[in-house]
């Protein structure tokens, strides 16, 4: 089903069959032992409740940040052709030009933007070519692994190799998707899935360290996408949006055993300098995301997307941001045209609200640009980092890990 048809039908149906029973009525007065089942199904949809806040508080803008930003975080092309997750050929699909990316970045102080997802072979090449070659200093590119051959029995050096051309290329880092450990399987689309800490990926994280290109992983994903989706579940409606997000059940491992197999691999390469994307990808847990920095000091952190957790929790991510402002990278996870992901559409709104977030002490604001808060139904609090810790977040620590000069 294309998507627009899926997401209309959800409406209709699963959406609608919690919405409905949610009235107007409800959210003002508890449900009763009876619960939900006994409730008139009259009233206002979840769905079509768009509630605006009645605080009056200050709004502070925030058109530009205080310091030149690397967005460490970005997606300016995919894979072309996928099958459940995992990338068939090298050809790349670009989602914006860089002319109309340009822009934006030159009003919103964003001095570089590395696109994580380059691809590899022909299709990385073309990814350098037509950003960081064209527009020298202002887009980086990462490669990725090429899945489609992991099944093969010469892969392990095969892959190594790659990273090596990759870098003579002009690649900048590697890039880990959610794909490692919740796609990949042993016969790419079929059999058990492949474990994130697989001895065959040894050679591929080891050329990463001798070559100085860090690895950006994203390992897992919130850990409401792997319980149920019921009415307790805090992103219902998200996972409702789009059912392919859940985890839950079948054969996928716990949000808890995928991050345990990534600290294997942290451990057991020392010498590879490691960006664990959207907050160690346990914003939810910030005291397990801090055990791990402290066991791993090639650990390091990026926000993108997870502002909406960081927000919601002011005071602990303020004193996150204290204690590991050497390690914390500034990204936002921006698709050009990402309409179906409303907290990652690149332009000028979704920079203002990241920069609302970091740098004032605005109160209970909307955490992505969007009628409906798209992952949850709360608002976020800004936390007013000094700016010493600012410049590291924007830029420093990002250009430290990439080599580059600010
Ligand atoms: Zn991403």
């Amino acid at each position: 089903m294309p998507l627009w048809g899926r997401r209309k039908w959800l409406r209709t149906t699963s959406a609608a069959l919690f919405a409905s029973s949610l009235s107007a009525k409800s959210l003002v007065s508890s449900p009763g032992p009876q619960g939900l089942a006994t409730r008139k199904k009259t009233g206002l949809d979840l769905a079509d409740f768009e509630p605006r806040s009645m605080l009056h508080v200050p709004v502070t803008s925030t058109e530009r940040a205080r310091f030149p930003v690397i967005d460490i975080h970005t997606h300016l092309a995919f894979a072309a052709s996928s099958e459940k997750g995992v990338a068939l050929n090298e050809e790349r699909k670009f989602l914006a030009a860089p002319a109309e990316l340009l822009e934006v970045m030159d009003r919103k102080n964003v001095r570089t933007m590395v696109n994580l997802t380059g691809g590899f072979g022909v299709g990385l090449a073309k990814c350098i070519q037509t950003f960081d070659k064209a527009h020298p200093g202002r887009f980086l590119t990462f490669t990725e692994p090429w899945w489609s051959r992991s099944h093969q029995p010469d892969y392990p050096q095969f892959q190594a190799d790659e990273i090596q051309k990759a870098k003579r290329a002009g690649a900048r880092g590697l890039k880990i998707l959610k794909t490692l450990g919740l796609y990949l399987r042993k016969e790419l689309t079929r059999g058990s899935l492949v474990k994130i800490d697989d001895p065959r990926f040894d050679p591929m994280w080891d050329a990463c360290g001798q070559l100085n290109l860090p690895v950006a992983i994203h390992v897992s994903d919130p850990e409401a996408f792997f319980l149920e989706t019921d009415r307790f579940n805090e992103r219902y409606e998200e996972l409702a949006n789009h059912p392919d997000w859940s985890f839950h059940g079948r054969d996928f491992p716990s949000n808890r055993e995928l991050l345990e197999a990534r600290n294997r691999v942290l451990a057991k390469h020392p010498k590879t300098q490691v960006i664990a994307l959207h907050v160690g990808n346990n914003a939810e847990d910030l005291a397990y995301v801090s055990q791990c920095l402290d066991r791993f000091p090639n650990m390091h952190v990026e926000i993108g997307a997870r502002i909406g957790e960081l927000g919601r929790q002011p005071r602990a991510a303020k004193r996150f941001f204290d204690k590991y402002q050497d390690r914390i990278l500034f990204g936002t996870d921006a698709v050009p045209n990402g309409f179906e992901t409303p907290q990652q559409i690149f332009g000028d709104k979704l920079y203002e609200i990241y920069y609302r977030f970091l740098e004032t002490e605005d109160e209970y604001f909307d955490y992505a640009p969007a009628p409906v808060p798209p992952q949850g139904r709360w608002q976020i609090y800004g936390i007013g980092l000094p700016e010493s810790i600012l410049q590291k977040v924007y830029n420093a620590n990002a250009a430290r890990l990439l080599g580059i000069e600010m």
